[in-house]
């Protein structure tokens, strides 16, 4: 896990022996479901350890010392597929609460699994698609941070996101490649959902070079409730446009 180790160190985080006992885990445990299901293209021992496991480690930048030490701290991962980014962060933060929600039962299977074998406590696999989810109360504005990678374009993901953080939470978006024009787009959507864009970060290390940004959102009113609307339509009707 030397790639691990030294990246996460760049990130200011010194993983522990135990921290990494559960990296190595995850791993196997992943690439041996993998032949049964498709979780992921990437399998190689390298690859792993940097554009999943410290991919998912770098959302720390976008939170401060303050929010890291905050009792109670909530996170909840949309399309999370094998688990990232929330896995990563709970190793990284075992005291928080952590929501792992998806649209597929099979993604649930192995995450319930992963789990038990990482013996993680507060930790809630949600099998539904965030459109639903997100109307329902126990779910509601109740997140300090909302994550997500790789599951949508930016304005429909700040709809189906955004509404899941409580006031005085974030939301920040993995993104890859040419995200400037997906922002000036999503600027309507954030607008309506509540959100005020905080910053656009830039992921600097060498190991992931190719132009991965954290699009971080501060959640400062509250969602109206008609959003987000019916399943699928977000992604089918995005809410598009300067502001
Ligand atoms: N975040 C993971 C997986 C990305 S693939 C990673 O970066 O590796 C996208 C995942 O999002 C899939 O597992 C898919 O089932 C899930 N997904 C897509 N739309 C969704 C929705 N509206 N609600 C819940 N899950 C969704």
């Amino acid at each position: 896990m030397q790639k691990l180790i030294d990246g996460a160190q760049k990130l200011g985080i010194n993983l522990s022996d135990k921290q990494i006992t559960q990296f190595k885990l995850y791993y196997q445990e992943l690439v041996s479901w993998n032949k049964k299901f498709n979780l992921t293209t990437i399998t190689d021992y390298q690859e792993v350890q940097t554009k999943h496991f410290l991919d998912s480690l770098t959302v720390v930048l976008a939170l401060t010392e303050e929010e890291l030490r905050q009792p109670g701290f909530s996170i909840i991962d949309i399309g999370t597929g094998a688990g990232f980014p929330g896995i990563p962060l709970k190793l990284f933060l075992p005291q928080s609460r952590l929501v792992l929600l998806d649209s597929k039962a099979k993604k649930a299977t192995f995450l319930q699994h992963i789990i038990e074998q990482l013996e993680l406590s507060h930790v809630e696999v949600v099998i539904g698609r965030a459109e639903e989810t997100a109307h329902q109360p126990l779910f509601r504005e109740n997140f300090t941070l909302v994550v997500s990678r790789a599951v949508a374009s930016l304005p429909t993901l700040v709809e189906l996101a955004l509404p899941f953080c409580h006031i005085g939470g974030k939301f920040v978006a993995q993104k890859k490649g040419k995200i400037e024009q997906e922002i000036v787009e999503a600027s309507k959507s954030i607008d309506v959902l509540g959100g005020k864009l905080n910053q656009v970060k830039k992921v600097e290390l060498e190991e992931l070079s190719d132009r991965r940004y954290l699009v971080i959102i501060d959640k400062i009113c509250p969602s109206p409730e008609k959003y987000p609307r019916r399943a699928g339509t977000p992604a089918r009707h995005p809410i598009i446009g300067a502001e």
